[in-house]
């Protein structure tokens, strides 16, 4: 079956990729005090991590199998639509509102499906989990003192459900919905308020994401650093990014202060 990502809404990123800083062209070779690792991140400069949670703390196989297989099946058996019909009609209704805070909203999912959509989050809310060596990346920044900000387009029901099935909440400083802020990730006015709530200096920030239009309208707003995760699923393979330094997972980030 071709794996559909719906989780990347399709922008053009070429129109912002003039107000992007990309790590490696901020970089002063010649700064005899910054820290810079294989992969570009300078360390001496990132004050603050704002982290995207689907796709790049949790494995969004989860996400994937709820909106592109459980919520179909429902639609399917709620009205007495064969899989292939109900599939489309889902999809195309997915698409109306793709890149906008309505797709991320489960409420409005709820009120237009007419599904009980927390009950079918449960169902495979087994399905939950972290990405592998997400929390031991996430201790060791908490022991050096960054804090860790969570930044996601996740409805309240969903941030809910997954912060009582895995172990992140406790390594974070906060949490931040786009529903909190009024917007999705992909809208500019997002990084503005975002900078307003948490009062923090966007050149000294990391940031990272599976989506690359979001990496790009982070990069448009100013943020210091960004970092692509090119394996948002464990159930699909790898993509990395063209324009941002990309890595498989987390795992993948050297540490400068621990030693391999
Ligand atoms: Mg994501």
């Amino acid at each position: 079956m071709r794996q559909v990502n719906l989780f990347e809404p399709h922008v053009d990123i070429n129109a912002h990729a003039g107000g992007g800083k990309s790590p490696q062209r901020d970089m002063n070779p010649d700064a005899h005090t910054a820290v810079i690792t294989p992969i570009g991140l300078d360390w001496s400069r990132i004050r603050i991590l704002l982290l995207d949670m689907d796709g790049t703390l949790l494995d969004r196989h989860f996400d994937d199998t709820f909106f592109l297989e459980v919520v179909p099946e429902a639609y399917a058996a709620r009205y007495h639509l064969d899989l292939p019909t109900a599939r489309q009609q889902v999809l195309a209704a997915y698409k109306e509102v793709e890149g906008t805070l309505a797709w991320y909203d489960l409420a409005y999912w709820a009120q237009r499906l007419e599904l009980d959509i927390s009950a079918l989050q449960n169902k495979v809310a087994h399905l939950i989990r972290p990405h592998p060596h997400v929390m031991t990346f996430l201790q060791q920044l908490r022991e050096r003192g960054y804090p860790l900000h969570l930044v996601t387009n996740a409805h309240a029901w969903s941030l809910r459900l997954k912060l009582a099935k895995t172990p992140i909440g406790p390594c974070l400083t906060s949490t931040t919905t786009s529903h909190d802020l009024g917007h999705p990730k992909e809208d500019p006015r997002f990084w503005q308020r975002l900078r307003e709530r948490l009062n923090f200096n966007p050149d000294q920030a990391l940031f990272i994401d599976d989506s690359e239009p979001i990496l790009e309208r982070a990069a448009a707003f100013g943020i210091g650093q960004l970092l692509h995760v090119a394996k948002p699923s464990s159930a699909l393979p790898p993509v990395h990014a063209r324009r941002f330094l990309s890595v498989v997972g987390l795992h993948q980030v050297p540490l400068p202060w621990v030693s391999v």
